[in-house]
């Protein structure tokens, strides 16, 4: 009898090529999640995770954070005839009292007798060993038996899955974090589609304080739990927010950093290979968040500008970011730099023509090279070297986030 993690992940979406490639993202990115102490097999749709300690509940906890996986169980792996299934049966019902059902499926059609067959005969053993009643519509609780390949698999629960798809299969994004409500989520979102991602916070220093530093970067560090080796570049923006604000931005300011910021962000993309921006934007939201808004800054993005949070209303935001540990940070007061140099009437339909004049009086693609190398690179969730093997250009050793320099 063998302790494992039963994975499962969701069949319907996977047709073809798509289907290996995921599976293998799949599998390295659990290893990367549970460590070296835990053999990975492959069964027909299902990975069995074996720790070398037998600790599954440790294992369940830690594998439940991987995307892209539909179901887990913890579950023992027994021999694959008939006496062994009846055992096992037993064994998970022996502390429970009430009815019970058995539950069979065949991975592996040769096996001797058919699921029926087999389901009848451990639901007459248990009913032999331990008196239970039988009751197929409303048991208080089901043995599933799944016969695989070389062994049947035995659970009594489902464990939800975070589903989705194995970060990386879709890809590399970089994130404009803020140390908002939305934008973590948002990352969520975007991960939960297959993209690795990395981060980008523009502080308001040397204007600000640190605070808005150190909620992206708990933020971070929570969110690394999906795909390790998170990068997080901190920018100070504060002087080039003070050099648009003195090109006579105006009611423009907001957007006129908005453009910036994912100038410098696809800059920094370049470090990595990433394909794409994510940001927290939801339609309507804000001022600055109206569709000309939108618009607007999308016309400055060298890359794929992508808001996964676009059709979300406010409320559940916050339960994802409840569920996901962020909302408290995210609540924390801070300083955000967007509100440095606001004009006290933001423009709701920023006209492209007008940004592009105040781009010109700042040189705006020097600035964009005089911020991004005042990016500083940290590692919240810690190095991973797998994760750096795989990026482009990786360089920068892992670091604190500092304190702004004032
Ligand atoms: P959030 O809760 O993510 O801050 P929000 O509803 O407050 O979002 P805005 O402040 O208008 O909306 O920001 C919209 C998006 O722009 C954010 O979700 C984020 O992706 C990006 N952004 C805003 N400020 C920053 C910042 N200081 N650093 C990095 N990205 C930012
Ligand atoms: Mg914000």
């Amino acid at each position: 009898m063998t302790r494992c993690v039963l994975v499962k992940y969701g069949e319907l979406a996977l047709k073809g090529r798509n289907r290996s490639r995921f599976v293998a993202q799949l599998r390295r990115n659990l290893r990367r999640r549970v460590g070296s102490g835990v053999a990975i097999e492959q069964r027909a749709g299902a990975l069995a995770l074996v720790p070398d300690d037998g600790d599954t509940g440790a294992l369940l906890d830690r594998a439940r954070d991987v995307l892209g996986i539909a179901v887990l169980h913890p579950a023992v792996a027994v021999a694959k005839d008939p006496d062994a299934a009846c055992a096992v049966a037993v064994a998970l019902l022996r502390d429970h009292r009430g009815s019970f059902a058995i539950r069979t499926r065949r991975r592996d059609k040769r096996f001797a007798l058919t699921s029926r067959e087999l389901a009848v005969a451990v639901g007459a053993a248990v009913q032999r060993e331990l008196g239970l009643p039988v009751d197929l519509d409303n048991p208080g609780r089901t043995v599933y038996l799944e016969v695989d390949e070389r062994e049947i698999f035995a659970y009594t629960e489902r464990v939800a899955g975070r589903g989705g798809l194995p970060v990386g299969a879709s890809g590399r994004a970089v994130v404009l974090i803020s140390g908002g409500i939305d934008s973590p989520v948002a990352a969520y979102r975007a991960m939960r589609r297959g993209l690795r991602c990395d981060f980008v916070h523009f502080s308001g220093e040397p204007f600000t304080g640190p605070e808005s530093i150190y909620k992206a970067y708990a933020n971070v560090r929570n969110l690394d739990r999906f795909q390790g080796g998170s990068r997080l570049w901190i920018v100070p923006f504060g002087r080039a927010q003070r050099a648009i604000a003195a090109a006579g931005a105006g009611r423009l300011q907001v957007m006129a950093q908005r453009r910036l910021m994912v100038r410098v962000a696809a800059r920094l993309a370049e470090r990595t290979g990433a394909q794409a921006l994510v940001t927290g934007d939801a339609l309507g939201q804000v001022a600055s968040q109206t569709l000309p808004n939108l618009a607007a800054v999308e016309d400055a993005a060298p890359l794929p500008l992508l808001r996964p949070l676009l059709g979300f209303d406010k409320a559940e935001i916050v339960a994802q970011a409840q569920e996901l540990g962020t909302f408290d940070v995210s609540r924390l007061p801070d300083e955000d730099c967007c509100q440095l140099f606001s004009h006290r009437q933001a423009e709701t339909r920023a006209r492209i023509d007008e940004l592009r004049r105040i781009e010109r009086a700042i040189d705006v693609e020097e600035l964009v090279e005089r911020v991004a190398a005042g990016a500083r690179e940290v590692r919240p969730g810690g190095i991973d070297e797998e994760a750096a093997a795989h990026a482009v250009g990786a360089g920068g050793a892992a670091e604190r986030p500092g304190a702004p320099v004032r």
